[in-house]
């Protein structure tokens, strides 16, 4: 088959972000995209919560959240399309000394960003959201702009409209390595493409991708099931995402909410294992939402999906750049519950590597492979 200067192993966000920063920065390059499923219908790009931060504890993680909601809103200019960017932005509520604590240094880092984001005593939240229960609370931080939702496959949808990579229905199934690199891609149907540059997108898959080449990427399919519910009596005015001290978020999504939690019992789960955990709303969420506030005590679930986190499981970050060794494999992997916001930084920085050599825009360097090697977590306190 027809040599490729770059593949790209999986089309959904990621992979088209690449691609189309690939095409904005080397129009000359030929980039085909691989993908097994381009209804995208079990893809975490379309099972995705859709929210945007900049809430982060690392310096990095701010900048990223910064990127990409800025990338979002210049989408109607750059691609005659609007994204629906909800900038309601998140809450965060602490309960104990310690946890207001972190809210004072994560803010600290945020502010030194420039992050838009305030701390509130009980009594300020109470004031700008009185239907909430803030007696157990010590402290909140809450995001005043460049934070919220958006339509998360209309990003993705827009990457995919104005690239001009080659998209081929396939999937693939191993790579043929030649003096220490990668040099052609195998494909189900048959055949292979050769290639300059491998680069891995392939989601909840990253680590068997990985394992084609010998590469141990401890990137794992972990479930997160979201619930959509009616409220008898919703709280009025603009409210954000709220992450509650339990765990368990909560946002307006149209005249419905949506919600979730991070499980305590969290197994790696198989690929085609997307039955929802129900009782997850039953017994952590509702009561969790309930004792925050009593317009949350009269509601009924309206719908409930599950999609699979690619879940790092050194420290829930992403993985990107080249190998050490095999210099021409590429990860954009392990984003676990933050790909979609950043998919428009993580596109632009792999695709600087790989057609300037280095990142250009933001530095991404310490999510590099080489700390999963040294077994040295990149610290992010705030990961939902
Ligand atoms: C329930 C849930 C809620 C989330 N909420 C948020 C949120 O609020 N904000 C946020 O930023 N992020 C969120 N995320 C995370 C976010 O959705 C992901 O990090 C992001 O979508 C990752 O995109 P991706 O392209 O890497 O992976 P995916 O969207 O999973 O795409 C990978 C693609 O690779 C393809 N593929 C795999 N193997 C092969 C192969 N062998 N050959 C060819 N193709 C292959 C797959 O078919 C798939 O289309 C959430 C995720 C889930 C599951």
């Amino acid at each position: 088959m027809t040599q490729s200067d770059v593949v790209i192993c999986g089309g959904a966000v990621i992979g088209s972000a690449i691609a189309w920063n690939l095409g904005q920065i080397a129009p000359k390059l030929t980039v085909t995209i691989i993908e097994r499923d381009p209804s995208f219908q079990h893809s975490s790009t379309a099972l995705s919560a859709s929210g945007i931060r900049q809430q982060f504890s690392d310096p990095l993680n701010v900048a990223i959240g910064q990127f990409g909601v800025g990338f979002i809103k210049e989408a109607p200019a750059r691609w005659g399309l609007n994204l629906n960017l909800h900038e309601q932005g998140y809450l965060y509520l602490s309960n104990t000394d310690s946890g207001a604590q972190v809210l004072r240094e994560n803010h600290a880092v945020q502010h030194g960003e420039g992050a838009d984001v305030t701390l509130l005593s009980p009594d300020e939240l109470k004031a700008r959201f009185p239907h909430l229960n803030t007696d157990d609370l010590t402290l909140a931080s809450l995001g005043l702009s460049g934070e919220g939702w958006f339509d998360s496959v209309g990003l993705m949808q827009g990457y995919q409209a104005n690239s001009n990579a080659t998209r081929l229905n396939d999937k693939v199934v191993g790579l043929t390595m030649q003096s220490g690199k990668v040099a052609a891609v195998q494909l189900a149907a048959g055949g292979e493409i050769p290639c300059g540059t491998f680069i891995n997108a392939a989601g909840p898959y990253a680590a068997e991708i990985s394992k084609m080449a010998g590469i141990a990427l401890p990137v794992e399919p972990r479930k997160r099931t979201n619930f959509t519910f009616d409220c008898a009596v919703p709280p009025e005015g603009s409210l954000p995402l709220m992450i509650d001290p339990s765990g368990v978020w909560v946002r307006p999504e149209g005249q419905h909410f949506l919600c979730g939690c991070s499980p305590e019992h969290d197994p790696v789960v198989g690929h085609d294992d997307f039955e929802p955990r129900f009782q997850e709303f039953e017994e952590i969420i509702w009561p969790a939402l309930a004792a925050r506030s009593p317009a949350f005590e009269a509601i009924k679930m309206q719908a409930m999906w599950a999609g699979h986190y690619a879940y790092n499981v050194l420290d829930q970050n992403a993985v990107t750049g080249a190998h050490p060794e095999i210099g021409n494999f590429y990860f954009a992997n392990g984003f676990s519950g933050h790909g979609l916001q950043q998919a428009p930084a993580i596109g632009r920085g792999v695709a600087e590597l790989v057609a300037l050599g280095s990142y250009k825009t933001l530095d991404l360097s310490k999510l590099g492979y080489d700390r999963i090697l040294r077994g040295d977590p990149l610290l992010e306190k705030c990961v939902i």
